[in-house]
């Protein structure tokens, strides 16, 4: 069984003695899901009443899941990181507004990052996510085959030059763009946006990647179809793999109306999908390229045991491997050191709006105890070897 993700030194070798040890604080408290509760509930109650928090959450939860506030404020660890050979992606992680100067704020910062980013070989990637540039309401609409009034129709129309104006800037560029995915219920009117994008852009190598959560046990036969109607168009696929952060919405959902779970029946299916996705992807790589979205540990082994046994090399421009920054780091900083391509998530914006970002990776970790503990157990081993 390979090891290599073992090495807390490696892991670990970005960070001092102190954020060693606030990191292990952390995650112990996340740990505890009555704590999250409460911490998330005082957190947002705090936030709204202007109580004075915000110092408390940036020395804390903030420092630790995100770069900082501006892209500039992240230019000291993005570099930091690029010294260990792991690469960021600039996630500007404001979400839950509704408004058209809100999506249009997203792009024009997605605009923005596009040319920050033209000259800086650490971050090779530009990302937005589709409630950024638009409604959600609309998005479900339009993947329900809704007839949309006049006002809708405009606004999507909106919503579709936001997404043009991005994609043609990352083509003229030649910095990949990441789409992620969000409800399975507002999902389809994304990706067949996506697949307008793709067939436009992705030509002669892949610009535009869209995402597969593969806890939907749909994606591979979804992704079978885009396949065939890639080919005869003569264009390429490029896709992240994720596993999907919102199960326990998505089944509520599903049982609520009525209507068959879009998710897998349980954690082995998921596993299953996205082991076998990842090879179809990877048998295919002249047609495709590979974001390998995961904190999983025996994907990530797979993934790079399917490159070690091809012609293709650890640095072919298709093969990446992608965690968030604060979590897995035993996974990206050893892949890093190993040789493979790997870059981090890095979320920044305001303290206030990148909450319900902070709040999903705090629940996120509650429910995945299995994660959590595994954090901590590589955390104190480094303690152990750092003697702390
Ligand atoms: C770089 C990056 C980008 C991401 N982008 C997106 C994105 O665009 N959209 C998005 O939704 N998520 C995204 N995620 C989050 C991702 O979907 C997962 O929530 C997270 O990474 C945990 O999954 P895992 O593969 O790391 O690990 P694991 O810990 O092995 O898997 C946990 C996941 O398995 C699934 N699962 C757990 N229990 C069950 C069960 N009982 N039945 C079925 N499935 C189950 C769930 O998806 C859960 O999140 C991203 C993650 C990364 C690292």
């Amino acid at each position: 069984m390979n090891k290599l993700f073992n090495n807390t030194e490696v892991a670990f070798a970005l960070k001092s003695d102190s954020q060693l040890e606030r990191a292990y604080f952390l995650f112990r408290m996340i740990k505890n899901e009555p704590l999250v509760k409460i911490g998330t509930a005082v957190t947002k109650f705090a936030l709204k009443t202007s109580l004075p928090v915000e110092g408390l959450i940036r020395s804390t939860v903030f420092d630790h899941f995100c770069g900082g506030v501006t892209e500039e404020d992240c230019m000291p660890n993005i570099d930091k990181m690029y010294g260990k050979n792991v690469h960021s992606v600039l996630d500007y992680s404001v979400e839950g507004k509704e408004e058209d100067a809100q999506f249009d704020h997203v792009m024009k910062t997605t605009l923005n990052i596009i040319n920050f980013v033209q000259e800086k070989d650490a971050i090779p990637f530009a990302v937005f996510k589709p409630t950024g540039f638009g409604r959600l309401a609309l998005y479900q609409k339009i993947s329900e085959k809704k007839e949309l009034t006049q006002s809708e129709k405009e606004e999507w129309d909106r919503v579709v030059a936001r997404y043009e104006a991005v994609a043609s800037a990352s083509y003229e560029k030649g910095i990949p763009l990441l789409i992620d995915a969000e409800e399975s219920w507002m999902q389809t009117a994304a990706d067949d946006l996506i697949e307008q994008l793709m067939e436009k852009y992705n030509k002669e190598k892949v610009i535009v990647f869209g995402t597969l959560q593969l806890y939907r046990h749909d994606r591979l036969d979804y992704l079978k179809e885009l396949h065939e109607r890639a080919k005869k168009k003569g264009y390429k696929i490029g896709m992240k793999l994720v596993r999907g952060a919102y199960m326990e919405k998505e089944r509520e959902r599903a049982e609520e109306l009525n209507y068959q779970d879009p998710i897998c029946k349980d954690k082995a299916s998921t596993d299953e999908n996205f082991d076998t996705v990842m090879k179809y992807m990877f048998s295919n790589l002249e047609d495709m390229a590979i974001f390998n979205g995961t904190h999983n540990e025996e994907s990530s082994y797979m993934f790079m045991d399917l490159i070690e046994n091809s012609k293709y090399l650890k640095t072919d421009p298709r093969l990446w491997f992608g965690q968030l920054y604060g979590m897995s780091d035993h996974i990206s900083y050893n892949l890093a050191n190993a040789g493979y391509n790997v870059t981090k998530y890095l979320p920044f914006g305001p303290v206030k709006d990148v909450m319900p970002y902070l709040i999903r990776r705090a629940e996120e970790n509650t429910s995945v105890a299995g994660q959590t503990n595994r954090e901590l157990e590589l955390i104190t081993a480094e303690k152990k070897r750092r003697k702390l």
